[in-house]
C-alpha cells in the first residue's frame, strides 16, 4: 500500500496516516516530523530547516527530497508507505513519480482530505501536543480526558503547542498551502490517483471514509 495524504495543515493528515498505519501495518512518513527531529537533534539538516519551518515557508525541495529518498529506502517501507506532509508542490511530485518508477513501486492513491479554511484555522489554533507521547488535542474539541489515555503518560500529559500553530504564521502556511500544494489536486487527478474525502467529521468517521476512498478502484 503506497499512498499520499495531501490537504492543508490542519485537515488531519497526521492522525489519520497513524490510523492507516496501526490498520495496515505500513509506515507514516512525515517530513515534518522528519524535520521536526533534525531540529531538535540540532543536526546541520535541522538548523537549515529550521528559518523556513518557523515562518511558514516550505524547507527547500533538496533537503526534503533527500531525506525522502533516504527514508523510503529504507526495508520497512518496502512493503508501502503513507506519505504525511510531503510532496507540497509539483517539483517534489515530479520527483517522487521519478523515484517510485526507478523502483517500480508506483502510487496506489493520494487522498485529499477536505476542509473549509475556517475550520482548519480553528483547528491549527487549538491544536496541542503532548512533548512525551505525541499524542495530538485540541483545545475547543478534544482537550485530554478519558479518551486521552495513552501507554507513556497514561492521563498526565504535558501539553505544548507547535511554535508554527502561532496565529501569526498559520496564515503564512495557509497561504503557502493555497499557492504550492493545491496545484497537487490537479495534478494527481490527471493522473487518476485522486480520491476526495470530505474531512469535517470526527475522526473515526474520517478513517472510514479514508479507507473507502483507498479501496475505491
Ligand atoms: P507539517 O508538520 O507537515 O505541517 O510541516 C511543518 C513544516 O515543515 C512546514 O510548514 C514546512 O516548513 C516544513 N515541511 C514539511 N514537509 C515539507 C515538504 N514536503 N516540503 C517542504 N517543507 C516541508
Amino acid at each position: 500500500m503506497r499512498i499520499v495524504l495531501v490537504g492543508a495543515p490542519g485537515s488531519g493528515k497526521g492522525t489519520q496516516a497513524q490510523l492507516l498505519v496501526k490498520a495496515f501495518g505500513v509506515p507514516q512518513i512525515s517530513t515534518g516530523d522528519l524535520l521536526r527531529e533534525a531540529v531538535a537533534k540540532g543536526t546541520d539538516l535541522g538548523f537549515r530547516a529550521k528559518t523556513a519551518m518557523d515562518s511558514g515557508k516550505l524547507v527547500d525541495d533538496a533537503t526534503v527530497l533527500g531525506m525522502i529518498r533516504e527514508r523510503i529506502g529504507r526495508p520497512d517501507a518496502a512493503k508501502g508507505f503513507i506519505l504525511d506532509g510531503f510532496p507540497r508542490n509539483i517539483a517534489q511530485a515530479e520527483a517522487l513519480e521519478k523515484m517510485l518508477e526507478d523502483l517500480a513501486t508506483p502510487l496506489d492513491s493520494v487522498v485529499l482530505l477536505n476542509l473549509d479554511l475556517g475550520i482548519l484555522f480553528k483547528r491549527l489554533t487549538g491544536r496541542r501536543i503532548c512533548q512525551d507521547c505525541g499524542q495530538v488535542f485540541n483545545v475547543y474539541s478534544a482537550a485530554p480526558g478519558a479518551a486521552a489515555h495513552s501507554k507513556e503518560c497514561g492521563d498526565t500529559h504535558r501539553l505544548i503547542q507547535r511554535p508554527d500553530d502561532k496565529e501569526e504564521v498559520i496564515g503564512k502556511r495557509l497561504e503557502v498551502y493555497e499557492a504550492q500544494t493545491k496545484p497537487l489536486i490537479k495534478y494527481y487527478e490527471a493522473a487518476g490517483l485522486l480520491r476526495i474525502v470530505d474531512a469535517d467529521a470526527d475522526v473515526d468517521t474520517v478513517f472510514k471514509r479514508v479507507e473507502r476512498a483507498v479501496f475505491k478502484r
